[in-house]
């Protein structure tokens, strides 16, 4: 490092994988200056040179093992089922004290398919961003993605406490609030906040799409009415979800069993005719809405609904 450089939190970060979640990291690390260098590694070469044409990073290279030499901080990028092996690549070239983390949507997972792997002295600081939209690639991130966003750190116990303290500063600086949670309890929150609604909403537009022709035209026609939401979540990225919900399978079935059960008893509710019961729950979720705004996590600011 030149005698003249002025310090940044990190010298060199690693992120493996360059769509929306690394491409906005990328951004966010140049905006905030959080670190010296940033080494861009993804596995095709188109999507490394749409990274190159945008400067996301210093360096570029198609081999992860490349990518984390000298990196004081790798953040893995890619969907949850390229962790293993992402991880067996990387582990003889990281440095000593190197911090290893990433940013998947399930967390139990990512420990149980990076940690084994890595060398004494590598510290493992799993991360999630609470954040995103339905677009991938890495010309659809944005710096101020994770701003007033939570991030969750799962590190399992014993994890180097200056590792941790070093990963917590990093997502602050990004602009999010951030919050240490055990890796199964993370899983079963998300479970019900995050992987249940994707899954509602992958259904309720595959039962439109099964509806014969001059209905579905009807349904986009009319589409304002609750479900044009519904077709934005179910746009999200395919792998991405797949890998989801295999990776946080006993969390999704045991919240899907739940969910079930109520669908079931508003199912009979209307046979019914209980309108009480449907005005009582109804009323409920309403409340909750209302929290979710006083949280500030409602998506209401101007820019989060400019895509
Ligand atoms: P994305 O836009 O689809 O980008 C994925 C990146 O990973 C691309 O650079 C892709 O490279 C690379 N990749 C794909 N398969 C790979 C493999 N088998 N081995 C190595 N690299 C591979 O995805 P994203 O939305 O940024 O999501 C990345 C991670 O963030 C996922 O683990 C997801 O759970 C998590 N996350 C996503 C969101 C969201 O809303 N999207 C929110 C929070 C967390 P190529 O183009 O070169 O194939």
């Amino acid at each position: 490092m030149s005698a003249k450089r002025k310090p940044r939190p990190f010298s060199r970060v690693a992120l493996i994988g360059i769509g929306l979640i690394g491409s906005s990291i990328a951004r966010g690390i140049k905006k905030h200056k959080l670190s010296h260098e940033v080494a861009i590694s993804t596995r095709r070469r188109t999507t490394l040179n749409t990274a190159r044409k945008l400067g996301l990073g210093s360096s570029y290279h198609l081999k992860a093992a490349q990518a984390v030499k000298n990196a004081d901080l790798v953040i893995l990028c890619a969907p949850l089922g390229a962790n293993k092996a992402l991880a067996q690549e990387i582990a003889p070239h990281l440095k000593p004290g190197a911090i290893v983390s990433d940013v998947g949507s399930c967390k139990e997972s990512v420990i149980k398919d990076v940690g084994p792997h890595l060398p004494e002295g590598v510290h493992l600081v799993p991360a999630h961003p609470i954040a995103g939209t339905e677009h991938s690639g890495p010309e659809a991130g944005f710096a101020a993605l994770f701003e007033d966003r939570w991030c969750v750190l799962t590190p399992a116990d014993g994890i180097d406490a200056k590792a941790v303290k070093a990963v917590e500063g990093f997502w602050r600086k990004l602009g999010s609030r951030v919050e240490i949670m055990d890796a199964a309890h993370h899983d079963q929150v998300l479970a019900i906040t995050s992987h249940l609604p994707h899954l509602i909403s992958y259904t309720i537009v595959d039962t439109a799409t099964d509806l014969e022709r001059d209905l579905q035209k009807e349904v986009v026609r009319y589409s304002a009415g609750g479900f044009r939401e519904f077709t934005r979540i179910a746009a999200s990225d395919p792998t991405m979800w797949r890998d989801v919900f295999l990776s946080n399978r006993d969390a999704v079935l045991e919240i899907l069993g739940r969910f079930t059960e109520d669908l079931t008893a508003l199912q009979r509710a209307i046979r019914r005719g209980d309108g009480e019961l449907l005005h009582d729950r109804f009323t409920r979720t309403r409340a909750i809405r209302r929290e979710v705004i006083d949280a500030k996590q409602a998506g209401t600011e101007p820019w989060r609904n400019r895509r």
